[in-house]
């Protein structure tokens, strides 16, 4: 059965990267009938961050990446914390002391530093000072409680993997460092209790960035020396923010969460996100979670790094959203709307009909709303439209004597209004544009807006309608 896991070091946040990761991971489980789990990998206690395990714990559970096993957390199941697993590892270690295939290091953080200064490039292999001590040595020093690491036995020769997007890969033994498996706090490197725990856990197929290419040799060398199978390799090339740079939190770009506090849904970046180096076999853009299991192949996966593109993400976006049932939007997006207009006697529920289909994110509601409660100065040549066939002379002209005409309607109603105005038009043998579009940019002062002319009147109400009609005459007389 596939066994995957995502083993991410709590950071804090979820990187875009680790992200799809973890989906990869997830459904690669999930496309083959096996089993994800989540597994964080906190042994390097210097790096720790508090709460960064819910973080991540939570951040899956609203992307819809849920584990199969693990403990039991308040019904569900939750991650497997290496902290909490410390005493496994250190006997692992010295088992393979005892075969001769790692040995204990003492040499004190001075002499490291020393090998450092004194190498060309400031990052010294270490020299295995250590690696031939005598075990009546090794006994003494470690009686005399002089503090030690266990490290590596790196072999001669060479090692070659297969990985399953960047094929056949061979490293010369030579230029692989005898690394730390345990450190002097006797917790081991996240490098060594990630092989022991892959191999623990049974994870046949390890997804991960390629960043990890390299440190593969060294993994495959303690599987071999464990005599254990070496699980199938899937590197995933890094998530760019451009042609050089990597997408990085620590640079300012967006997380996964950050993206959820700009108003991108959850399904809709995880959609996205798998898009993102993988191909589907059609040219299928939007896909359910259900959708994505039953179509991944790893066949699809690409060794060129993927550029993250926001105004990507924000049309995906915008097609979750107007493909959202009315009632889930509404929820959403009424507390934008309540945060964003303050007069009380707007409809709200019809103004989130005409925005639902023209939204990228939720955070896009504030500004498309923002005319509702008052015109802000807006500049007349908003008036001149070429399409329309209209300009501020005209606008001048339509709107004054729009004044009375929208006075005498009883039935306020969008039918009624829409008539009136393209009677108007008739009437005056112009164009429907040439009435409609003053109308609207008197009611909204703006380029866009949610809804046309007769729309706006309705949702604005008579009074204030007629009231904006009026300010605009005032403003485009001003400038005559
Ligand atoms: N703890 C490593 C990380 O956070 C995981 C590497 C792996 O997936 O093997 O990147």
């Amino acid at each position: 059965m596939i066994r995957t896991r995502f083993a991410p070091s709590p950071t804090g946040y979820m990187h875009i990267g680790n992200l799809r990761t973890a989906l990869y991971e997830y459904l690669i489980a999930r496309s083959n009938g096996g089993k994800f789990i989540l597994r964080i990998e906190d042994t390097d206690q210097e790096r720790f961050v508090e709460g960064a395990v819910d973080v991540i714990y939570k951040t899956l559970k609203l992307a819809g990446i849920k584990p199969d096993e693990g403990p039991n957390i308040g019904g569900e199941y939750g991650p497997y914390i290496q902290s909490e697993r410390k005493n496994c590892y250190m006997d692992y270690a010295i088992q393979l002391v005892e075969q001769g295939d790692a040995y204990y290091c003492f040499c004190t953080k001075e002499r490291l530093e020393g090998l450092k200064v004194s190498s060309k490039d400031n990052i010294a292999k270490y020299d295995r000072h250590c690696a031939n001590l005598s075990k009546q040595e090794v006994d003494k020093l470690i009686k005399n409680n002089t503090p030690f690491v266990i490290r590596q036995k790196i072999k001669e020769g060479s090692t070659t993997f297969k990985d399953e997007v960047y094929g056949l890969i061979t490293v010369d033994n030579n230029e692989i460092e005898d690394q730390i498996l345990i450190k002097s706090d006797g917790l081991p490197t996240y490098n060594f209790a990630n092989v022991i725990d892959d191999h623990l856990m049974n994870i046949t197929h390890v997804i991960r960035g390629s960043e990890y290419l390299s440190s593969t040799p060294k993994y495959n060398l303690l599987y071999e020396a464990f005599g254990w199978n070496i699980p199938t390799y899937i590197h995933v090339p890094p998530v760019m923010k451009n042609q050089t740079e990597k997408l990085s939190k620590r640079n300012g770009d967006a997380s996964f969460q950050d993206l959820i506090e700009k108003g991108y849904l959850p399904q809709a970046i995880v959609n996205y996100v798998a898009l993102l180096g993988w191909a589907p076999s059609t040219n299928q853009e939007i896909f359910t979670m259900d959708e994505l299991i039953k179509s991944f192949d790893t066949s699809g996966l690409s060794k060129s790094p993927a550029i993250f593109d926001m105004t990507k993400l924000t049309w995906m976006n915008g097609e979750y959203i107007k493909n959202l049932d009315f009632e889930e939007f509404y929820n959403i997006a009424i507390l934008k709307l309540e945060d964003s207009i303050k007069r009380k006697d707007i409809d709200l529920r019809l103004i989130a009909q005409y925005i639902k289909t023209r939204i990228g994110t939720f955070n896009d509601i504030a500004e498309m709303v923002s005319f509702i409660d008052c015109v802000s100065d807006y500049d007349v040549s908003l008036y001149k439209h070429k399409k329309m066939k209209t300009d501020e002379e005209l606008s001048l002209k339509v709107l004054s004597e729009m004044i009375p005409v929208m006075e005498s309607i009883d039935n306020w109603d969008n039918d009624t209004i829409y008539e009136t105005l393209t009677d108007f038009a008739a009437k005056n043998s112009m164009k429907n544009g040439q009435v409609l579009w003053p109308i609207r940019t008197a009611l909204s002062g703006k380029p866009t807006s949610p809804c046309g002319a007769s729309e706006l009147a309705v949702l604005l109400g008579k009074e204030d309608t007629i009231k904006r009609i009026k300010d605009a005459v005032l403003k485009l007389s001003s400038i005559n």
